[in-house]
């Protein structure tokens, strides 16, 4: 592909001399595990999110299975998170032997509904994992209301958020994503906006006994050398990721901006059309850093489209094609078709175009013009 989703090349060239002296450093050093590189970028992440801790693991996956093994669940207890979203979010939970109870989202911010969320509520309920998808906040304060009325847990799902600002409209008060529930968890994985190379990924909290617990989780349960109070998991960052995520740290605004230009591009080249709706930004209480260019197609042949694109060498892709509640490995009888009509509807009309760092106008000029030549055809 001439236009690829990423361009992690264009943007490590940008930053290689310093990431290749930090990587040979540790080479040179063979403190590949633990060094100081990642109590390093452990507290210059907190100071970035303003949050007391972050507690470095393998990767995102990991960082949500983390969070739920602090709560001291029982099988059978109730977590609702959305039904489109990858399928981590949910996976965590069955992994756990907790029950996933998987509600609609908002048709424009795609983001889970927080009235769904309070319908979904029962006695079993222990917590709700909102995910900021695409790199927009969800709604923090309305799902957060619910948590106290119900004494829930909110884990945010912030892997493709990092570095967004909530501002809560009761209060004023900005925060960095993640920081706003009890936990928050987020990958490091290449393409994403924080992306290391290869796997990562970091759990974020306030609570002090959440993180010393957390802590211990990720180290196999280990709170004295050789002494295990708990069933853990092996989960480390390792330093050479770590230290390139410290470099790129310095970058993460840089990188977010050049994102919501290249998105807003998107959105003034497509306004207007009516075959497409554009995302909408909900600038009233979060930023968006735009993980992905998410947009829905009205009545046009998404396949089409899609193939048009690649014979010009310009990538696409569908997030997500097929809601949770409807993949194979997740099949319940609670659950049918057409329960979750705003996911569906979606999953059936999105579409996502590349967004990276690297875009200039001149390319994205070729890419609208290449879809609105389809569209308008
Ligand atoms: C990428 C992603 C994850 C998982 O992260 P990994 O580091 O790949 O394990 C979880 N949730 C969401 C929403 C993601 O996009």
């Amino acid at each position: 592909m001439k236009y690829p989703m990423v361009d992690l090349v264009g943007q490590y060239k940008k930053i290689k001399p310093e990431v290749d002296e930090a990587m040979l450093k540790i080479m040179n050093e063979a403190s590949f595990i633990g060094g100081p590189a990642v109590k390093s970028f452990q507290k210059n992440f907190e100071e970035y999110l303003g949050v007391k801790h972050v507690i470095p693991c393998a990767n995102g996956t990991d960082a949500l299975q983390v969070a739920l093994m602090a709560l001291d669940l029982k099988p059978g207890d109730e977590v609702i998170t959305t039904s489109f979203t990858f399928i981590a979010t949910a996976e965590v939970i069955a992994l756990l032997q907790l029950t996933p109870v998987l509600v609609d989202v908002e048709p424009d911010t795609y983001n889970i509904d927080p009235l769904a969320v309070e319908k979904a509520v029962t006695s079993k309920t222990k917590a709700i994992i909102p995910v900021h998808l695409f790199g927009q906040c969800a709604k923090m304060h309305e799902l957060k209301q619910i948590a106290k009325k119900h004494n829930l847990f909110v884990i945010e799902d912030t892997a493709q958020a990092v570095g967004a600002d909530y501002t809560c409209p009761k209060s004023g008060n900005t925060k960095k994503a993640g920081t706003i529930g009890h936990i928050g968890c987020t990958s490091f994985f290449p393409s994403k906006n924080l992306g290391a190379f290869g796997d990562g990924g970091a759990i974020f909290t306030n609570d002090d006994e959440l993180a010393k617990k957390m802590r211990v989780v990720v180290n196999h349960g280990m709170t004295v050398r050789y002494y295990h109070d708990y069933v853990g998991v092996n989960s480390r960052l390792d330093s050479m990721q770590a230290a390139v995520l410290d470099i790129k740290l310095k970058h993460l605004d840089e990188y977010a901006q050049a994102r919501l230009k290249a998105g807003k591009y998107y959105n003034n080249a497509f306004a207007n059309n009516p075959k497409i709706t554009p995302p909408y930004i909900a600038e009233d209480y979060t930023t968006h850093v735009f993980h992905q260019y998410t947009m829905v197609l009205n009545e046009v042949d998404r396949d089409g489209l899609m193939k048009h694109l690649a014979d010009k060498g310009i990538a696409s892709a569908v997030y997500y094609p097929v809601p949770l509640h409807l993949q194979k490995a997740y099949v319940d009888p609670r659950y049918k078709e057409g329960d979750f009509p705003v996911t569906e509807q979606l999953s059936k009309t999105v579409m996502s175009l590349p967004i990276h760092t690297e875009l200039t106008e001149e390319i994205q000029k070729e890419i609208t013009d290449a879809v609105l030549e389809f569209v308008n055809k």
